[in-house]
């Protein structure tokens, strides 16, 4: 008997049909034998369509009253699957994250696990009961409702599978797993069996869009593995986890976002403590600033370029506006035609030569590549929006990443 921690995603939820066949589908692994918590995302695009309605009815909704509408979707689809599995005959019995035991810090839309006390989900284990929780959200020490940032849910699965010590946590999805490049820009792109979790965390934080990326650092930190997998077949998808000839591949895959956008501050004064000025400006206004460019020094000032989410654009260019005369500024312009390309491998630490081939291989496709970012296993590019499946192909080629190793 295992304990395992499922998670179904917006689009396996959908709509009523696809609630059954998710009860059938965990039913018929209860009845193999073993003890079940799923975790639920919002019905397909709910979540989404609430954010749009708050927008309706509020220019500019206050975060707590947010995060009381968000978690709602979640509990729709809990009590469905609660109702869709006591019909098929098990006991089931849905919980909020509240009474799941996910307790949180106080930042509205984008809390922090900070304890997990999971005692009612033991309890009702127990007694043999499919336990369903609503992912996405938890409850402060306060009893003030907050949700986990977007994606969630994913979150909710793998602090749960950490907290029940469960044998597996398994996200389940649209896709069948993790794939060298998303299949839908290289359809020669193969799912891979194992992705390290420093490499999931590198993929998930540059584009990918299958796990959050705050979940895939919260398993990595406590040792959970996760299996991503499809809800509608049985193939067995894709580990992350450290397998022991991880390193003789170079370059797992290539990831991509067009969800980013970059700022540039024109002649900033060349003197210390501006930088410290303007990032900790964004950074108290919570504006996650990703790749960060400097130019040369000319006439005592430089440019700084940045990129951010999309949707933090508008508060980043009001931070920088605000504080542009003290810190010398000319001006400050914005640039949402760009995106990131990826490429990440463990195998890159001890293989030199990698940035050269991805920079060749985007030259070859004529791709300008406007920054530059790396760490130990990752080299990512930004470039113009129109060019970025023309960039993923070919990193995609470039390092062979059709042919199975
Ligand atoms: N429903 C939330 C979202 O769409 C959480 C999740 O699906 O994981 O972001
Ligand atoms: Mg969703």
């Amino acid at each position: 008997m295992a304990l395992v921690v499922q998670k179904y995603g917006g689009s396996s939820v959908a709509t009523p049909e696809l609630i059954r066949k998710v009860a059938a589908r965990v039913v018929a692994r209860h009845r193999a034998g073993d003890q079940m918590v799923v975790v639920i995302s919002a019905m397909g695009d709910t979540t989404d369509d609430l954010v749009t309605l708050a927008g309706r009815v509020s220019p500019k909704p206050v975060d707590r009253e947010m995060d009381m509408l968000l978690a709602s979707g979640e509990r729709i689809s809990m009590a469905l699957l609660a109702m869709a599995i006591q019909d098929l005959g098990p006991r089931a019995v849905s919980m909020t994250g509240a009474q799941s035991g996910i307790i949180t810090d106080a930042v509205h839309r984008n809390a922090r696990v900070v304890a997990l006390r999971p005692e009612r989900v033991l309890a009702e284990l127990g007694r043999g009961t499919i336990v369903v929780v609503a992912g996405f959200q938890g409850v402060t020490a306060d009893g003030e409702e907050t949700t986990l940032g977007r994606g969630g849910s994913n979150l909710t699965a793998v602090a749960l599978a950490h907290a029940l010590n469960a044998d597996v946590c398994e996200m389940n999805t649209d896709v069948d797993g993790i794939f060298t490049a998303d299949p839908r820009l290289v359809p020669e792109a193969r799912q891979l069996a194992f992705v390290s979790p420093d490499e999931m965390l590198e993929l998930a934080s540059s584009g990918a869009r299958v796990l959050q990326s705050r979940s895939v650092e919260f398993a990595r930190n406590y040792g959970v593995v996760i299996c991503v997998r499809s809800s509608f077949n049985q193939n067995p998808g894709t580990l992350i986890k450290e397998t022991a000839d991880m390193e003789k591949v170079v370059v797992r895959g290539i990831a991509h976002d067009v969800s980013d956008a970059k700022v540039t501050v024109r002649h900033v004064a060349d003197r210390p403590g501006i930088a410290a000025r303007l990032f900790g400006a964004l950074a108290e206004r919570n504006v996650n600033v990703d790749i960060i460019l400097q130019n040369t020094s000319e006439a005592g000032a430089v440019d700084v370029s940045f990129t951010v989410k999309e949707g933090d654009l508008g508060k980043a260019l009001e931070t920088c506006q605000a504080i542009r005369q003290e810190i010398g500024a000319t001006e400050v312009l914005a640039d949402s035609e760009v995106a990131k390309v990826a490429v990440v491998g463990i195998g890159m630490r001890s293989h030199p030569g990698v940035a050269a081939t991805a920079f060749a291989a985007l030259a070859d496709a004529g791709v300008n590549i406007e920054m530059i970012s790396t760490s130990e296993i990752k080299i990512a590019c930004v470039v113009r929006r129109a060019d970025v499946e023309r960039a993923v192909r070919a990193l995609h080629q470039a390092f062979h990443l059709d042919q199975a190793t």
